[in-house]
């Protein structure tokens, strides 16, 4: 006889809610980190000529040989490091979280932090492992290194800058991390652009670190292109997991054109972490709101009554992401992403208008 579909499904998915993703036609879209700038005509004109003349009748090359090398160049990758791609980081997530999926393995981060970590930990059947942050969200080194020692994790995740909270963690807090970990060490540097900060001229002093990187928040969100930089000895063995096709012809293309012209998406990076300061000064003026520091394309704010704040918001075509509800760190926390300036503004007004 037949199964329902409860009998045959994983308890643990059967358990999760679906990765929610609001429908935003319409409305000034605040809520998911993307840069609202668009590149200049010309280089979409190259783009389209491109996408026009590519063989997409082939299969891609399967290690992106030509955009690794570009990459290798703007993203300062040392020499003695290899590089694997993703259909995205949430792909490499993926793809680190199954390497190591032994029976017992653990999977180790802070909370709260990017929730892509603990729900592919659930995909791959591991535990996730989370270590509450401090109550101002820097890292609890004592509380880490003790579940380092304690659980024995085989990887680590740490955001820098932290999502959904924006800070930056402290340097000398990671180190210890990484020289106290057992496995590997992934510094996820999603928001690299805006906190002009990194960990990849370390690799060579910790061999179980790996840097991430993605271009999704630079202005190519719509590419999906994330990196993994770090020893070829762990590479090697990540790059199996990869499905052979991942990082398709046309992202291939686009992503190594536009790479020719970083110093462009630099030059909007530069724009948003202005806008960001006089954001978080705005949000600061507004009654009422916590506003926490950033090193992101985002703000993390606090603000009594945060849910019903977030639906008037959207009444007033603002959607920004509602935090309350999702970890008990974040009552009554929402997340602005920094828009143009008159998204910001548009936000900030409507902000005013409902609290
Ligand atoms: N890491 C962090 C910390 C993120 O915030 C995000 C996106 N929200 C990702 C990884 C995934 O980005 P993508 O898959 O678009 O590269």
């Amino acid at each position: 006889m037949a199964k329902k579909p409860e009998d045959i499904i994983r308890d643990e998915i059967l358990a999760l809610k679906a990765y929610h993703v609001p429908d935003a036609s319409g409305m000034t879209k605040l809520d998911a980190m993307e840069n609202p700038y668009r590149l200049p005509e010309a280089v979409r004109g190259a783009l389209g000529a491109l996408a026009g003349n590519a063989e997409i009748n082939r299969y891609p090359d399967p290690g992106a040989q030509r955009l690794k090398a570009r990459l290798r160049e703007t993203l300062q990758v040392p020499s003695g490091a290899d590089l694997v791609l993703g259909n995205g980081s949430d792909e490499i997530i993926q793809m680190l979280t199954m390497a190591v999926a032994r029976p017992g393995a653990v999977v180790m981060g802070v909370e709260p932090a990017f929730v892509m970590f603990r729900m592919i930990a659930t995909f791959c059947g591991v535990r996730f492992s989370g270590v509450p942050l401090k109550p101002d969200f820097s890292l609890d080194v004592d509380a880490m290194l003790a579940a380092i020692r304690a659980e024995q994790p085989a990887l680590i995740f740490l955001a820098y800058p932290n999502n959904p909270t924006g800070n930056l963690f402290d340097d000398a807090a990671i180190e210890r991390i990484l020289a106290a970990a057992p496995g590997i060490v992934v510094v996820d540097e999603a928001y690299h652009a805006f906190a002009q900060r990194t960990f990849m001229d370390r690799l060579a002093r910790f061999p179980n670190l790996l840097v991430m990187r993605t271009l999704s928040k630079s202005g190519l969100a719509g590419l999906r292109l994330g990196i993994l930089a770090g020893a070829p000895a762990w590479l090697a063995h990540i790059d199996k997991v990869r499905l052979p096709y991942n990082v398709n012809v046309l992202t291939q293309l686009a992503a190594e054109k536009v790479l020719q012209h970083d110093a462009l998406l630099e030059e909007q990076a530069a724009v948003l972490r202005a806008g960001r300061e006089r954001m978080q000064a705005e949000l600061k003026s507004v009654a009422g709101v916590t506003a926490y520091p950033s090193a992101a394309n985002f703000i993390l704010f606090r603000i009594a009554r945060a849910a019903a704040v977030f639906d008037r918001l959207k009444q007033r075509g603002v959607l920004i992401k509602n935090l309350d509800g999702s970890h008990p760190a974040l009552a009554d926390c929402l997340r602005v992403t920094v828009g143009t300036p008159d998204e910001n503004a548009q936000f900030i007004a409507a902000l005013r208008a409902a609290v």
